[in-house]
């Protein structure tokens, strides 16, 4: 096999799901965002697995990822759009039932033309200026909208992922100044906010990053493990040197092996020999430039040739990766290319 195997721990993604339900109250609905393809993993066998665990509510960013997701989870299950209603989308809603986030005065007037009836949520900007309606414009339209009845009103965190950040106190008490004396669910918190306890919380959570298993939900499972294969191992004389640009040296006899995934596949050229891959426990340093289909690897400290090594596993997370290579978890999770063959666990 030429291609690397991405394998998905479908038990630690619906067990990390029900950790974060499990922090917030009962009568707070825990739903699932699940845009991106599901962080990358596969829409459909993510969602399908978050229903199983008893997620009833999910998230995508666009509407054209709403179909796949409808199909997985079937009919009566609220799924909402983020990009609220854009031109164009009046079709897509309505054949798939998504629900837009209307993000402006325009989307409102938009969807209220093109779809009237149709539910919809709003989406407000409580400070992080990214999307939402910004306080004097929901002033302007709220009794317009709220009796048009929303079938969601949320905003979202700047700065979650730290507990200490003053912005989240901040955003709170611009969510509820804006959100004051509404029916409609509330929704404020994805992982992060979830984490800050149960102010934070409202009616509807939205984690994503934590049920993937990466930070900033410390103790969630390990979800993905990816084993690229070896294709030959080769021994390395000292002075020679590795790859593109000859930019690592042996200076000691080595033996590497060149392995079969590289940056076209998501594995950022830029975590260089910071990074480490592992055989069981054993890490083993990359060496040399990370081309776009292949990686190098120190094996010189193995007994006997590998068939393969771990890039992600249990001895190094998302996070991990994402440190070696200047980045965060859900940039290394949402690269994961293409080429790889996924299977679940
Ligand atoms: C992506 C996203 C989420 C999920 O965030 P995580 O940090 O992955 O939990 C929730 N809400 C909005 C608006 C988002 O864009």
């Amino acid at each position: 096999m030429g291609t690397a195997t991405l394998t998905i721990d479908l038990d630690a993604l619906a067990a990390n799901w029900r950790a974060l339900d499990a922090m917030s109250s009962p009568a707070c609905e825990t739903g699932a965002v699940v845009k991106a393809d599901g962080y990358g993993l596969g829409v459909a066998r993510v969602a399908r697995t978050l229903h199983a665990a008893g997620a009833r509510r999910f998230f995508v960013a666009v509407a054209e990822e709403g179909p796949a997701l409808r199909q997985a989870v079937g009919p009566d299950v609220p799924i909402h759009v983020f990009s609220g209603h854009m031109p164009g989308d009046a079709d897509l809603l309505r054949g798939a039932g998504l629900i837009p986030m209307l993000n402006s005065i325009e989307q409102c007037t938009r969807h209220f033309d093109a779809l009237p009836g149709h539910p919809f949520g709003v989406q407000l900007d409580s400070g992080m200026n990214r999307l939402g309606l910004e306080p004097a414009d929901w002033a302007a339209i709220r009794r317009i909208v709220l009796a048009e009845r929303p079938a969601l009103v949320m905003s979202h965190l700047a700065c979650a992922d730290d507990p200490d950040d003053p912005m989240n106190a901040r955003q709170l008490d611009a969510f509820r100044e804006m959100a004051g004396g509404i029916d409609a669910p509330l929704s404020l918190s994805a992982t992060g906010g979830i984490l800050l306890g149960p102010d934070f919380h409202f009616d509807v959570t939205r984690p994503g990053i934590g049920v993937y298993g990466g930070l900033p939900f410390a103790e969630a499972r390990t979800v993905v493990r990816l084993s690229v294969p070896v294709i030959q191992v080769r021994d390395i004389a000292p002075g020679e040197t590795v790859g593109y640009g000859g930019a690592w040296m042996a200076d000691e006899p080595a033996r590497v092996a060149t392995l079969a995934a590289g940056y076209a596949d998501g594995l950022i050229r830029r975590m260089g020999t910071d990074a480490v891959l592992f055989h069981g426990d054993t890490p083993c340093p990359l060496v040399g430039r990370v081309s776009m289909d292949l990686l190098t690897v120190d094996v010189s400290h193995l007994e006997g040739v590998p068939d393969w090594l771990d890039i992600l596993g249990p001895f190094q997370s998302v996070d991990d990766l994402a440190d070696a290579a200047g980045t965060i978890g859900y940039e290394i999770l949402t690269s994961l290319g293409s080429r790889y063959r996924r299977q679940e666990l």
